[in-house]
């Protein structure tokens, strides 16, 4: 199938063709046909598979077709739950409308309130943000939705985990006059999510397909056991002095571990870019910059301040310390991967670290490899976790008790 089919105008083809896609991923495949016959759109489709294009597309196709024709805020609003994520969705946006006459806005935390003042002043068609700070704009009413015609939420289901699930349904219902939704989640399995779909969905297509291999890309995943802080880091930088490793990020737990790594690494003379939770935006986005553009090729990241992160080639996810949830875990080891590509995930796993990792083995049904390096062997065994005894059932105590009385 190729984009041709869709019979899109020839400004958005462009557009597409200045991404490079030749042809649509499976989830546009199915939502963007659905979407260009004003249908609402219900779609499970994590990071990776090509979701932002899929609500993009038939959103311009509708700008396109049928032109504004009075002056207002925002046609189509896209609210994300990240900064990363709303930045990365304006520059899909940028691309595909670059040879249209569309403007687009994005607002976000992080960046002070006089930069906004021109989006929300002048015609936007398109608007993208995260609901905190909309949330502001609509109740200082600098910004309204009733001109939304298209409404997209992106990452529903983090949202909604993030609490933000009575600001979704106000927007919703301020965005009166809107004909139609489109609900992007990376899963449409929990009961929260499908209850929330049907509070602001009509009719909608249901998208729910899984991507195919090609698409999902293939990630080897490893251990190394580590005796302690001093042989994580020998082992790292093992990795991080190797040919094979060309682009990576380094997921610590802390900022002050951040901070130490990178002075560490900066010591051996790999000079790492890095992300923290409260990093001005100017700063964050330059960091992300760097490493896209290749100047950087290591990225030190917290999990807070890696959300919603989408560089393409990113070879090799390294868990310097282990996340604390399996969850979590899945989320980091899938930014490597992406668009089809190989990536590798490697942890190193201290004593301490055991109880997490059989967890992460037992979340994705997988039993982790450990490796070892030449000349850097750990010197302590795998240490064993300790298997918790049932506790007797209570009945069965009382049985015994009966039984012993009995006697
Ligand atoms: P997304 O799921 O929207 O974050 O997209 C994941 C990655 O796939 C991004 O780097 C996109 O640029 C890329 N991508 C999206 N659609 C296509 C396509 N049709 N062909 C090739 N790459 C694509």
């Amino acid at each position: 199938m190729s984009f041709s089919e869709f019979d899109l105008d020839r400004r958005l083809e462009k557009g597409i063709s200045s991404l490079g896609y030749k042809k649509p991923t499976r989830v546009q495949q199915s939502a963007i046909p659905e979407a260009l016959d004003g249908l609402d759109i219900l779609a499970s489709a994590p990071t990776g598979t090509g979701k932002t294009a899929a609500f993009l597309i038939p959103a311009i196709q509708y700008l396109l077709d049928f032109p504004r024709n009075a002056p207002g805020f925002a046609r189509v609003l896209v609210l994300a739950p990240t900064r990363e994520l709303a930045y990365q969705i304006h520059e899909v946006a940028e691309a595909l409308c670059s040879s249209t006459d569309l403007k687009i806005g994005v607002i976000t935390g992080g960046i002070n309130y006089g930069s906004h003042k021109d989006i929300l002043e002048k015609n936007n068609d398109i608007l993208i943000s995260t609901p905190g700070r909309l949330l502001e704009y609509m109740d200082a009413e600098s910004f309204h939705c009733e001109n939304v015609e298209i409404l997209v939420l992106d990452e529903a289901d983090r949202m909604l985990d993030m609490g933000f699930r009575s600001f979704m349904t106000r927007i919703a219902e301020e965005s009166r006059n809107r004909k139609q939704t489109m609900l992007f989640s990376a899963t449409l399995e929990g009961r929260g999510i499908i209850e929330f779909s049907q509070g602001v969905l009509t009719e909608a297509a249901r998208i729910d397909e899984d991507a195919p291999r090609r698409e999902r890309g293939k990630i080897v995943q490893w251990t190394h056991l580590a005796d302690d802080y001093d042989h994580k880091f020998a082992q790292l930088l093992h990795y991080l002095q190797s040919e094979d490793v060309q682009k990576s990020i380094v997921f610590v737990k802390t900022r002050e571990r951040l901070d130490q790594l990178v002075q560490r690494l900066q010591g051996h003379e790999i000079y790492a870019t890095y992300l923290q939770g409260e990093m001005p935006q100017d700063r964050r986005m330059k960091a992300i910059d760097k490493m896209k553009n290749g100047r950087s090729k290591v990225l030190v990241a917290t999990d807070v301040a890696a959300r919603g992160l989408d560089i393409t080639d990113i070879t090799h996810v390294f868990n310097f310390d282990m996340p604390r949830t399996a969850d979590v875990y899945v989320h980091r080891i899938g930014r490597t991967a992406r668009a089809g590509a190989k990536g590798y995930a490697v942890s190193f796993v201290e004593a301490h670290d055991m109880g997490i990792l059989k967890k992460i083995e037992s979340y994705t049904k997988q039993t982790f490899k450990h490796r070892k390096i030449k000349g850097l062997e750990p010197k302590h065994k795998e240490a064993k976790v300790p298997v918790k005894k049932k506790k007797p059932h209570k009945k069965k105590l009382a049985k015994a008790k009966a039984k012993k009385s009995k006697k």
